[in-house]
C-alpha cells in the first residue's frame, strides 16, 4: 500500500487534491481511499489530508504517520514545529513541494504550483496542480485519468465551467513537468494491522495554545496567508464595512477614518474583499 500525506493551508485545496489523487488512482485500476484532517479547516490554518492506494482492498483507517510521499503545499509549513510535515517520511520516501526553483533532485520534486496557478487560473489554489504533479510522481501513467479526476472533483465543489477548464490546463502542465518516479511502498508498521488504530493528533496541532489572557496579538496569523488584501485608497470611501466584517480585527481605522490593514495579523480570508461595496480591495500575492 502507498500512503500519501498532504500538508497545506485552508483555502489551498489540500482536501480536494487528496480526493483528486484518490480518484485518479481508482480510474487507473487501484483501490484508493482519501480523508481530510477534520477540525482545523479555517482559511489559512494548517490542514492535512491522507490518501491510501493499493492493489487490494484498503481497510486501514486513520491518520498516516509513516507516509511514502509527503506533499507540501506551502513552504512556510516546513519550519513549523507544530505541523512537522516531514515527520515519519520513509527513508526512501518522496517529497513533492510547491516551491521554486523547479526540478527533481533525488527524492525531492519541486514545482512552482502557486506561480503557475496565479498565471493560468488567476488565484493561488493549487489543488489541481499539486494533485497532478503527485499523480505523475506516483506513476499514474495515464494523464486522461488525472484530468478526469480533476474535472470530477472540481465540479463536485461547485467550480464554474471556465474555472474547471483553466484548472485542467494547469493540471496538464504540472503533470508534464514531473518525472514518473514510480514510488514503491515499503515495510510499514501500519501494514501489520488489517485495521489500523485510529490515532488522534494532540490538541495543539489544530488549536493555538492560549496560556494567558490578551495574547492574541502575539499569535501572528499573518503567517497563515496565501494571498493578501490591498486597499486602493483612491477608491475607498471610508465606509468602514471592511473594518466591521474582518473576523480577526485586523483592520483598524486611522485618525481620518481610513481603514488600515495589520498584515501581521491578517490571515488572508478575503472577507474584506467580498464585503467591500465598491470593490476597493484587491487580492495580491502574500
Ligand atoms: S483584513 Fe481582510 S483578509 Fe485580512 S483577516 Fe481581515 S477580512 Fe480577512
Ligand atoms: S469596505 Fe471598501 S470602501 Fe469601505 S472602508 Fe473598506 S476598503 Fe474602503
Amino acid at each position: 500500500m502507498l500512503r500519501v500525506r498532504l500538508h497545506g493551508r485552508g483555502g489551498q485545496g489540500t482536501k480536494t487534491a487528496g480526493s483528486i489523487i484518490s480518484l485518479a488512482a481508482t480510474l487507473e485500476g487501484y483501490h484508493a481511499q482519501d480523508s481530510p484532517m477534520y477540525g482545523p479547516e479555517r482559511r489559512g490554518a494548517p490542514v492535512a489530508s491522507f490518501v491510501r492506494i493499493s492493489r487490494d482492498q484498503v481497510n486501514e483507517r486513520g491518520y498516516i504517520t509513516s507516509p511514502d510521499v509527503v506533499v507540501l503545499f506551502d513552504r512556510s509549513l516546513a519550519s513549523s514545529k507544530a505541523v512537522d510535515p516531514l515527520a515519519g517520511l520513509r527513508k526512501a520516501g518522496v517529497l513533492v513541494a510547491n516551491e521554486g526553483p523547479e526540478g527533481t533532485e533525488g527524492s525531492v520534486v519541486r514545482i512552482d504550483a502557486s506561480s503557475r496557478a496565479r498565471r493560468l487560473v488567476g488565484r493561488d489554489n493549487v489543488s489541481a496542480a499539486m494533485a497532478a504533479a503527485t499523480c505523475r510522481a506516483l506513476g499514474i501513467s495515464r494523464v486522461e485519468n488525472v484530468l478526469s479526476a480533476v474535472e470530477t472533483e472540481l465540479r463536485e465543489v461547485g467550480l464554474a465551467d471556465q474555472d474547471v477548464q483553466k484548472n485542467l490546463a494547469l493540471a496538464e502542465e504540472c503533470y508534464s513537468l514531473v518525472p514518473a518516479l514510480g514510488v514503491r511502498d515499503q515495510d510499514s508498521p501500519e501494514a501489520e494491522h488489517a485495521l489500523a488504530e485510529v490515532r488522534y493528533a494532540p490538541h495543539y496541532v489544530s488549536t493555538s495554545l492560549i496560556m494567558s489572557t490578551g495574547n492574541s496579538p502575539q499569535k501572528k496569523t499573518g503567517g497563515w496567508r496565501t494571498s493578501r488584501p490591498v486597499i486602493d485608497y483612491s477608491k475607498c470611501t471610508n465606509c468602514m464595512v471592511c473594518f466591521v466584517y474582518c473576523p480577526d480585527s485586523a483592520i483598524h481605522l486611522d485618525a481620518d477614518g481610513a481603514p488600515r490593514i495589520d498584515y501581521d495579523n491578517c490571515k488572508g480570508c478575503m472577507i474584506c474583499l467580498t464585503e467591500c461595496p465598491i470593490r476597493a480591495v484587491s487580492e495580491e500575492a502574500p
